[in-house]
């Protein structure tokens, strides 16, 4: 947009390296006349010197390269070197610069190859963590091998260079044990994050949120009494819709939790695993049940996947969401597994995200049974646990995979019918790690943040 020859706003779809230069000038209010029939189309059509090999050390140090987070040129070229970064994920974690929205990448990854000269390799692999050099595929594959007792026996076969590893290897290797060898391995708190050694999320006065599992989204006035006594007894400040639909109990003390917890549990209400890696929400509209628009049973639909897919561990978290009619109300098509009804059936998304940078969700397939959606979520569900590095949401998963490997996978009836199966049996004997952690404990007022062991570990404990 352009008024009186200043630049007042640009949109930039597909390649955003002009991004910065755009807004310099928007910015600088300069005078653009002289290029304007140029403009459109980007820097190196106007030949400009400042483009192209010597772009980085044409620009001021005080340049701003990260709108988003107020970072320097100058100050990535420093953090660069004093902390000898060599890869895009270092720059981000030591300066935030491309943290947030990613316009600036581009331009970043030039002022990393500027600074590193012929040190830099573009794309370079990246090891897992500072303890190994191993990346977090070859620890995958290398788990996925054969059955490993525990994390310590992981490291051991790797040739781990440090004793314990770090948190972020411990997590990783954790995980991986988690879904290939989930009754051969146990697992200690410290190989957790610490919301899920706790089961909530701690908040930032010290206190934890507690968001019970509200099935499809829907409840009930039974449900709807306890949560409000469980508000009264335990003089929780705060109670809050979330963005899935549920309930969310704020300011909760830490040594509240196990009864809370209880309470809850009493009225059939079990975790929600608002603080983990693992399903969080299904959300639904009322569907045909309700909406004269409705083609299909989305709320019941979504509370049959919520009931099959939860309490299992995943890379990342997991969202899902079930729309009655293509009109989408329930945003099927912005999270990891979508499923929007159609006059003939449904239709399976995959690969969508909403947050700080979203992302529509790529079509999977259309199906027309409930058979085949439950086959179809469990299918995809147990190949992205087991083939996604741990921390991948499925959104970059799926685009690194791309979309039709993943309907490769999943088209042929027989594998996709294993991978289902394959999920249902490390379902089997789950319960409620609320009620796990409450048992016992109910009452007493010296919480003690035990390893948390899902009920697979403790059993062979
Ligand atoms: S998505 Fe369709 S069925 Fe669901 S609430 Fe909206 S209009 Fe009604």
């Amino acid at each position: 947009m352009i008024k009186n020859n200043r630049v007042q706003g640009a949109v930039l779809l597909g390649d955003t390296l002009d991004g910065p230069w755009y807004l310099e000038l928007l910015q600088g209010q300069t005078d653009i006349a002289p290029m304007r029939d140029h403009l459109l189309f980007g820097r190196h059509h106007l030949g400009d010197a400042g483009h192209g090999p010597n772009e980085v050390s044409n620009l001021p140090d005080d340049h701003q390269v990260c709108g988003c987070n107020g970072v320097c040129k100058g100050t990535i070229q420093k953090t660069i070197l004093e902390k000898e970064l060599t890869t895009l994920e270092e720059v981000r974690t030591h300066t935030k610069a491309s943290a947030s929205c990613g316009s600036c990448t581009g331009l970043v990854e030039k002022i990393l190859a500027a600074t590193l000269g012929g040190d830099y390799v573009a794309n370079k692999v990246k090891p897992l963590c500072p303890c190994t050099t191993l990346t977090s595929d070859q620890v995958r594959e290398a788990i996925r091998e054969e059955p490993l007792t525990d994390v310590a026996a992981a490291m051991s076969k790797l040739c781990w260079q440090t004793v314990d590893g770090c948190p972020a290897c411990r997590q990783a290797i954790n995980y991986y044990l988690q879904v290939f060898w989930p009754r051969e391995s146990r697992e200690r708190g410290s190989d957790r994050f610490v919301n899920e050694r706790f089961h909530a999320n701690i908040q930032k006065d010290g206190t934890y949120s507690v968001v019970p599992r509200l099935w499809g989204g829907t409840t009930t006035p039974d449900q709807l009494r306890a949560i409000a006594q469980v508000a009264d007894q335990f003089k929780i400040p705060e109670i809050k819709f979330t963005g899935g639909q549920r309930i969310t109990l704020l300011g909760v003390k830490r040594e509240d939790l196990t009864a809370v917890w209880h309470a809850l549990g009493v009225h059939g209400m079990v975790s929600g695993h608002a603080y983990g890696k693992a399903l969080r929400t299904v959300k639904t509209c009322v569907g045909s049940r309700w909406c004269r628009f409705g083609v299909q049973d989305s709320e019941g639909m979504g509370v049959e996947l919520e009931k099959m897919l939860w309490n299992c561990w995943t890379p990342h978290k997991y969202k899902m969401a079930v729309s009655g009619c293509p009109r989408n109300c329930a945003e099927a098509t912005i999270k990891d597994f979508g499923v929007v009804a159609v006059e003939s059936g449904w239709e399976l998304h995959v690969g969508g995200n909403g947050g700080i940078k979203v992302r529509a969700t790529d079509f999977l397939c259309r199906v027309e049974s409930q058979e085949e959606v439950l086959e179809y979520a469990a299918a995809f569900l147990q190949l992205y646990r087991r083939e996604a590095r741990y921390l991948e949401r499925t959104a970059p998963w799926v685009e690194r995979m791309g979309i039709q490997w993943i309907q490769q996978q999943l088209a042929q009836a027989e594998q996709r019918t294993l991978l289902s199966q394959a999920f249902q049996k490390g379902q089997e004997d789950l319960q409620d790690p609320w009620q796990l952690r409450a048992q016992g404990m109910c009452g007493k007022s010296d919480f003690v943040p035990l390893a948390i062991l899902d009920h697979r570990q403790e059993k062979v404990a």
